[in-house]
């Protein structure tokens, strides 16, 4: 899914556990594989490859590039921002902040993995491949799929507070 919605459902499994920061950070990053098995719809990236195979070795200086990763960084901080507009109370800050980062972090490791494909970032790689959900949602449908998921969660998770 796109970070926004894993940030926003990252705030939202770390808003149950506002006093335990560890936990919200394994939480968060855990929530991350289990919604990817969802079909959902992702944005096109016209620069950065992130399929199987994928090789951003190369990743030239273009605008396409620039675009992607303007987009990308977008995409985060509006997730970020948005855990926290909607989860954060002044005891929780650092819990929300630290779910919704590790909630979107497995995304960001597959992008180093597409630079340095060994090891552990390997194996976490073959786990993220093989839970991502193989169907993928488009056009309006996608889009608004997505937003009601997570406006589910997130009125869920405010209901338990
Ligand atoms: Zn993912």
């Amino acid at each position: 899914m796109i970070l926004s919605t894993h940030a926003v459902v990252g705030g939202a499994v770390a808003s149950l556990l506002p006093s335990h920061p560890a936990a919200a950070a394994i939480a968060g990053f855990a929530s991350h594989f289990a919604i990817d098995a969802i079909p959902h719809w992702d944005y096109p990236l016209r620069s950065i490859r992130l399929g199987k195979g994928a090789n951003n070795r190369r990743l030239s200086v273009s605008t396409a590039t620039l675009t992607d990763f303007a987009m990308v960084g977008f995409d985060a901080c509006a997730g970020l921002g948005l855990a926290l507009w909607m989860f954060a109370t002044e005891g929780s800050f650092w819990a929300i902040a630290i779910g919704a980062f590790s909630a979107m972090l497995p995304d960001a490791l597959q992008f180093v993995h597409t630079l340095y494909p060994h090891g552990l970032l390997h194996a976490l790689q073959r786990f993220h491949w093989w839970i991502h959900s193989k169907r993928a949602l488009t056009g309006v449908f996608g889009v608004g799929s997505q937003l009601a998921f997570a406006g589910m969660i997130a009125v869920l998770a405010r209901s338990f507070q």
